[in-house]
């Protein structure tokens, strides 16, 4: 006799794997110690449910097989159905288990709790109907936790050094969101928590971004950036400044990248800025160097090392902190958005070198995963803490009257010659109206503002040339030796009475620069009058600056595309009076403005255009960022679109300024991401159209088909 049982299936869950993007989950493999569902989880991410299904029986293995999961956000209970492979082993890699995907989309800190049923309503007669739930008593419980958002403005270059033939103009599905988009995924931060946008004009580059010249621009950027917060408050109120900058290099001249790690502050250790190649990828799963690479110095902004692992891809910083033996992920990575699978064997973090030189695929591990999660943490000073202590790389308003930016180069008194026989140089001085403070960590060099003898405020700062390649065992991709000089911005209190502003080294004076009496005057010469700019042409800004006391005068220029409500910066360190302006790569508008601001080395004056210009208005940059063309979805699987779109007036665009929608079935829906299974089968032109708030319009398209390919035998007539 042969007891029926024998044939019956029996069905159970193996684990559930709660994944915004990489999770430890099975500690037979990856990372032993870190336990399943132990990395944090962010509110308002998209997030997946892998639920694992186990099958014993006597086939290998049982597809379609239902799944209910129970979700309990904040008491409330939420549930989804799904439906999966049934396995003999759990296998991370295949794409078949049963997916659930959600968004707590709570405001604040949330915790939510999880269980699994397989084959809830019975429907599969079962050896053992009474192991079918996961866990067999009570929840998983995570707590998704709000996070910090982050604005981020790209600087395009225009860059032509000398005897440089390739494209000029940085641009493309990097520069135009594909890299913000993809950070976004990547990352332990909320869906739509990055504020991308790319910024007026270019900036005009004739450096070669070699070793040095890399650190030149950095510090060009730091020093604009520190300039756009100070006159964009001094001229609106706001800080307008974002969190960080990004400066976008044509691919043909700049193939790599670079941060301003505070750890090793040779460009000005602000932690704001990174710069990179602007190579398109053409999804957030084929990102390529552009978006990784923006993504990787974003991320060193942060203080995060390279991974300094033996595998070739580690890039051997002493300094570092990562943890694991090689620079894999160590354990799965997801992405909710698109629904790829990272397999740790053959993905590096993203803070190695492999991905960037593209032999690898990118993507985050537990470890910088953990580190940005605590990097994101929302800020939250006590008064009494604040001020107790006094803080460093944060703008702060001041009872002075009067506020100094300060732009200055310190050399390496190690490297013979560099400051043609200076230590130290003071640049461009801004003195403005108003208090206004960025202060530096403290050390042993300083700013001293001086009455004659008399010191009336000295502010101090650290400086260190030491090289985030240095100590390594030889497969360094930059320059070890210590960097010949540092670029110092800040702002500080300025003194009524000053006579003289003295940068020093402990005692030792590197660099004076008298205060003259008289401030200097610019006026616009032209345009003058009113003017109407058509697209496609340049025009030229011109001035005449004069000084008082016949001191040599430098400029900055700043652009409003609102009647004066904001501005930007669009070039500093001019010593022509004349600046040719691409109306093309301006923000327009019916009364955009220009100031020209004169430093005669400390004071400072400014015009502005006497009468109102008109620029076209440009229409926004859509990209889609998932899916690709060529995609196959079989019926009724889930499909993400995601996308974003960029306006130079508006900056980002909201949600509902996205529209997605098929030739097939029209409208899809509306917002940066949207959730489908509901696509009919046959080709799919799928559109996304953004429309910015003067009701200029841009759309990109993909083709994906829906259905099962059959591929048949090619037959020919006889
Ligand atoms: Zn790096
Ligand atoms: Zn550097």
């Amino acid at each position: 006799m042969i007891f029926p049982g024998l044939f019956q299936p029996d069905l159970s869950i193996f684990g559930i794997e709660i994944t915004q993007g990489v999770q430890c989950f099975d500690t037979s493999k990856g990372l032993a110690g870190c336990a399943d569902n132990s990395l944090p989880v962010v509110a308002k991410k998209d997030t997946t449910a892998r639920i694992y299904l186990k099958y014993s029986g006597i086939l290998s293995s049982l597809n379609n097989v239902p799944v209910r999961l129970h979700i309990f956000a904040d008491g409330v209970e939420y549930i989804a159905n799904a439906t999966g492979k049934a396995t003999k082993t759990l296998n991370q890699a295949n794409s078949n288990d049963a997916k659930v995907y959600f968004n707590v989309n709570f405001s604040n800190d949330v915790p939510v709790s999880f269980y699994a049923e397989v084959d809830p309503d019975h429907t599969i007669s079962e050896t053992n109907e009474s192991n079918n739930r996961y866990p067999a008593s009570g929840t998983i419980a995570l707590n998704f936790r709000k996070r910090d958002t982050l604005k981020i403005v790209g600087q395009r270059l225009r860059y032509h050094p000398s005897g440089y033939t390739g494209t000029q103009y940085a641009g493309g599905w990097a520069v135009n969101g594909g890299g913000a988009d993809w950070l976004e995924q990547v990352l332990p931060i909320r869906n739509n928590g990055i504020n991308y946008s790319v910024k007026s004009g270019y900036l005009d580059w004739t450096t070669t971004l070699n070793s040095n010249g890399q650190h030149d621009l950095i510090k060009t950027l730091n020093f604009m950036w520190i300039l756009q917060n100070a006159f964009g408050w001094l001229f609106s109120g706001a800080f307008t400044g974002a969190d960080h900058v990004y400066g976008w290099a044509p691919n043909a001249g700049y193939s790599g990248g670079h941060a301003d790690m505070p750890v090793y502050p040779h460009a000005g250790g602000l932690g704001v800025v990174g710069i990179g190649t602007d190579a398109p990828g053409t999804s957030t799963d084929n990102p390529a160097a552009g978006a990784l690479i923006f993504g990787h110095e974003l991320v060193h902004d942060y203080n995060v090392y390279h991974t300094n692992t033996a595998d070739s891809c580690g890039s051997s910083d002493s300094n570092s902190d990562f943890p694991y033996s090689s620079s894999s992920i160590q354990e799965f990575g997801f992405n909710p958005i698109t629904g790829k699978i990272y397999d740790p064997a053959s993905t590096h973090d993203l803070m190695s070198y492999c991905p960037a030189g593209g032999s690898k695929q990118g993507w985050i591990s537990p470890f910088t995963w953990n580190k940005m999660f605590n990097n994101y943490a929302p800020l939250a000073v006590s008064a009494a803490s604040a001020a107790a202590e006094p803080r460093t790389n944060v703008f702060l308003t001041t009872a002075s009257t009067e506020s100094l930016v300060v732009h200055a180069t310190i050399y390496n008194p190690d490297v013979p010659n560099e400051g043609g026989g200076k230590l130290g140089e003071l640049g461009e001085l801004y003195k403005i109206d108003g208090g206004l403070a960025y202060a530096l960590p403290s050390g042993d060099y300083a700013v001293e503002l001086r009455d004659g003898a008399t010191v009336l405020r000295r502010e101090t700062f650290a400086v260190s040339f030491e090289s985030e390649y240095d100590g390594h065992g030889g497969d360094e991709p930059g320059d070890p030796s210590p960097r010949p000089e540092m670029g110092v911005s800040f702002i500080m209190p300025w003194e009524a009475g000053t006579t003289s502003i003295v940068l020093l080294q402990g005692n030792q004076v590197l660099d004076e620069r008298a205060v003259s009496a008289g401030a200097p005057t610019v006026t616009i010469t032209s345009p003058t009058g009113p003017q109407s700019w058509p697209s496609g042409s340049t025009q030229t800004l011109a001035w005449t600056g004069s000084d008082p006391d016949g001191d040599s005068l430098s400029y900055s220029l700043f652009y409003s595309h609102d009647a004066g409500a904001s501005w930007v910066i669009l070039a500093t360190g001019l010593t022509s009076q004349s600046f040719e302006v691409n109306v093309d790569s301006l923000a327009g508008g019916s009364d955009v403005r220009f100031r020209v601001v004169a430093t005669d080395g400390v004071n400072t004056g400014y015009d502005e255009t006497d009468a109102a210009i008109s620029v076209p208005n440009k229409a926004p940059e859509a990209t889609i960022t998932s899916p690709v063309t060529g995609q196959v979805v079989t019926p009724g699987e889930l499909l993400v679109l995601q996308g974003i779109a960029t306006d130079l007036e508006d900056g980002g665009l909201p949600d509902e300024a996205l529209q997605w929608s098929s030739d097939r079935q029209g409208s899809l829906g509306t917002g940066p991401s949207v959730a489908l299974n509901t696509l009919e089968s046959g080709e799919h032109t799928i559109t996304l159209t953004a429309t910015d708030s003067n009701g200029q319009t841009a759309s990109a398209s993909v083709q994906v088909f829906v259905g099962h390919r059959v591929y048949l035998p090619i037959v020919t007539q006889p």
